[in-house]
């Protein structure tokens, strides 16, 4: 059986699989079969599948996994019997309670200490005090809407846009109205060469190319407009990522690795990157540039062109 939380023995902490694919890629965890359940006590054991895959096709989420020939859940176990609660009996769908769900939240800054493991203190206990508590659920399901990443955010709208609720689903980024994700998801594509100019998640297929100092991420479609600016002429968008950067991000390892294959490889990827496009004018002549200034690295997301495939809904071809 699956689960949507699962105990870390190298983080001391509940977490996610989404969670755990980060710390191990920021290198504060290290093996996939080091999870147990949730439920304090409880024997069974969890594997995280697909943690340490650098570049995901997005069938193949991070999830956990039931350890087979390891003790199954202990008789009592509150984890999983919030799971079968989830699984079974009268919920259909994943909100059949009345109202309008909150939005999930993009945050833009990681808290202090999130990539450094909690300290146990002598007889197992965990020092945080307060990570159990979350809310009603059990911790089964509320946790899962808060999200540090664009990356983390793709796989949520790709769910989305499957399940026909991206129009309904929404999404608050700082201190931002909250929106759908369909409107927050902005493609660059030869339909759409006038962008809105707001702060968005755009994407769209790219090239990658290695320069000295940085990575070159150019779109592949040329863009007319920026909200009611024209180009004088038509730009291909560009995001630079500056190798000083990424040194201090903490999953350069994973990042590095997707930007090395495609400029690499020449082929086409997918890219992701939230923020706003600035025209920029060229240190000589006429000329002006299209360009998203990066502020963070966890605001930029690599993937394959695979995801194409994941796009299309249900029925369309
Ligand atoms: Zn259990």
């Amino acid at each position: 059986m699956r689960t949507e939380l699962a105990y870390s023995e190298e983080f001391n902490e509940e977490i996610n699989a989404e969670r755990a694919y980060e710390l191990y890629w920021a290198e504060v965890i290290f093996d996939k079969r080091a999870f147990r359940c949730a439920h304090e006590g409880c024997p069974a054991r969890y594997t995280c599948a697909n943690m340490d895959k650098p570049e995901l096709l997005l069938k193949q989420q991070p999830h956990f996994r039931e350890q087979q020939g390891h003790e199954v859940h202990a008789a009592d176990c509150g984890a999983l019997a919030a799971q079968k609660e989830l699984r079974g009996g009268g919920t259909s769908g994943p909100r059949a309670e009345a109202g309008t769900p909150a939005p999930d939240r993009l945050l833009l800054k990681r808290p202090a200490g999130h990539f450094t493991p909690k300290q146990t203190l002598p007889g197992g206990a965990v020092g945080t005090s307060g990570t159990r508590s979350a809310g009603g659920e059990g911790g089964v399901r509320s946790r899962s809407t808060a999200f540090y990443s664009v990356r983390s955010l793709v796989s949520r709208w790709l769910k989305a846009r499957r399940a026909g609720t991206d129009e309904e689903q929404t999404l608050q980024v700082g201190a931002q109205e909250a929106l759908s994700y369909k409107e927050m998801f902005e493609c660059i594509f030869y339909k759409h060469r006038q962008l809105s100019g707001c702060t968005r998640v755009y994407w769209g297929t790219a090239t990658i190319t290695e320069e000295a100092k940085a990575y070159r991420i150019k779109f592949s479609s040329a863009v007319q407009s920026i909200a009611d600016t024209p180009l004088k002429e038509q730009r291909r968008p560009t995001v630079t990522i500056w190798k000083d950067d990424l040194k201090t991000f903490e999953m350069r390892a994973m990042l590095e690795k997707r930007l090395l294959n495609y400029a690499q490889s020449g082929k086409d990827c997918v890219a992701f990157v939230y923020g706003e496009p600035e025209i920029k004018a060229a240190k000589a002549g006429d000329v002006t540039f299209v360009n998203f200034a990066v502020r963070s690295m966890d605001l930029v997301s690599i993937e394959s062109t695979s995801i194409y495939d994941l796009l299309r809904r249900p029925g369309e071809g």
